[in-house]
């Protein structure tokens, strides 16, 4: 059996999987602390982007808009660009991080940010806002290229590189979480607390999931500060969790700095997560305690119930951000399922010299397809073409219809997931993830299997 990489035949994208890049860099600015970025086009780059984070974790968050119009679209719009960050500095004055984000139109008109920066740097903020700290930052993301994935990944890179500065080394870790959900980054740290180790979690979302308190003083936003990305030239090592949202900054520090970067992999899994531990012990030099032994071996013990009886051979298709889809292949994979169609949604050329991916090439026993530059219609053709034939989907909640035209159940995971509840909450990596992904798996199964009245009387009896 082979595992066969091609790429998206037909031209344009029908149920694309992303967003643009410009979504990608408005969710790296929400996870820091006093920050409010600014998108420079026109309004719908950041109301429909907002309307998605607010679907997916029910909040709200701080975006702005330079709000470009005709006129703009055709004569240059930076003059926006300036009363943008005039007004937002004006309306909010704790805001120090102000990343001007830029979109297809701006791009494609070729304002140029870098220059208008310059300006408000030597205008507005030394007479208007003297003595006030604010950093305005140019993050270009045109949206014809890439997509919200690498859009994250040049933000934290715009990001890391206007704050990285070298003073004394503060023995912590850089720990790079990539597009997660605040059930992630608590797993993470609780993974990190474990082994003593004192890490530094950028762009850290893990108050998305924020309370109502009584003075109504709980907001989402995220956590990481100023100081954290300018220690980020004297940490002990880096670790980026995706190689494709986050490690571009991981390896600029190595460059920059001589900070070690380790990119990957995604803790997605048991071995996996393993990994992640290990390397942790190999930067920090800190052994890896008795109690995540133990949490290890509940997670082996859970998967163990359900692998053979229920998952095995179970032919899976997964489509989302590329980190989260291979990690997810090779959970799968681990759990005896064949994950037999991957679904890869942007233009990344390099995505095939990916080792994981070449792994993936090399060893599966099974018929495997990896589609490049794929979108949802290239699920949706195959299944009705029944050239794929499958017991599960693996993906975000875009691909829903797909799922309940063919009657095929599906396991919501990654970004967005709006149509079932708290799934932020809850983590995909680490040993945790490993129990609640392959439990979701396998209870969705069961339903599967009493609704279409397909064996479910092995649930009696086992
Ligand atoms: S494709 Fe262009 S116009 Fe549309 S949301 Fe993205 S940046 Fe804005």
């Amino acid at each position: 059996m082979t595992c066969e990489i091609i790429q998206k035949e037909r031209s344009g994208v029908i149920n694309p999987i992303f967003t643009c890049q410009p979504a990608g860099a408005q969710y790296a600015s929400i996870g820091i602390k006093d920050c409010i970025g600014i998108v420079h086009g026109g309004q719908g780059c950041v109301m429909f982007v907002r309307l998605l984070f607010s679907q997916h974790f029910k909040d709200n968050f701080l975006l702005a808009s330079s709000s470009v119009h005709e006129d703009g679209a055709v004569f240059g719009a930076l003059n926006r660009v300036e009363e943008a960050v005039d007004v937002l500095l004006m309306r909010y004055p704790d805001v120090k991080v102000v990343p001007i984000i830029t979109t297809c139109s701006t791009e494609v008109i070729g304002d140029d940010v870098d220059g208008v920066i310059l300006k408000l740097n030597n205008g507005l903020l030394k007479e208007k806002y003297a003595g006030r700290e604010v950093h305005l930052i140019a993050v270009h993301t045109p949206s014809f290229v890439g997509s919200q994935v690498s859009g994250y990944d040049v933000a934290v890179d715009a990001f890391v590189r206007h704050f990285a500065r070298k003073d004394q080394p503060n023995g912590k870790l850089n720990l790079i979480t990539g597009w997660v959900n605040p059930g992630d980054v608590t797993a993470l740290k609780h993974l990190l607390d474990e082994m003593q180790v004192d890490a530094t979690v950028l762009f850290e979302i893990e108050s998305f999931d924020s309370p109502i308190l009584p003075d109504k003083s709980g907001e989402s936003h995220g956590s990481t500060t100023i100081a954290d990305l300018t220690g980020t030239a004297d940490a002990l090592a880096t670790i980026a969790l995706n190689k494709y949202e986050g490690g571009k900054a991981a390896k600029y520090l190595e460059d920059e700095f001589g900070i070690p970067a380790v990119i990957g992999p995604t803790p997605i899994g048991i071995r996996n997560t393993d990994t992640f531990l290990q390397n942790v012990k190999k930067l920090t030099g800190k052994p890896i305690p008795q109690s995540l032994v133990r949490e290890r071996g509940v997670a082996i013990d859970a998967l163990a119930d359900l692998v053979h009886m229920f998952l095995a051979d179970k032919k899976v298709a997964i489509y989302g951000h590329p980190d989260l889809v291979i990690g997810l292949a090779e959970f799968c994979i681990d759990l005896e399922m064949q994950p037999v169609l991957l679904l890869l949604g942007d233009d990344n050329t390099t995505y095939k010299n990916d080792p994981r991916i070449q792994a993936l090439q090399n060893n599966v026993e099974f018929g495997m397809e990896i589609v490049l530059n794929a979108d949802l219609m290239e699920l949706e053709s195959r299944i009705k073409n029944k050239e794929v034939e499958l017991d599960l989907i693996l993906g975000h909640s875009k691909g829903r219809f797909t799922a309940i035209d063919n009657n095929i159940p599906m396991v919501r995971v990654g970004f967005p997931t709006y149509d079932r509840a708290g799934l932020y909450r809850h983590p995909t990596v680490g040993y945790a993830g490993a129990i609640r992904l392959a439990e979701e798996i396998a209870n969705t199964l069961f339903t599967d299997m009493e609704y279409k009245r397909n064996k479910e009387w092995i649930l009696s009896v086992w």
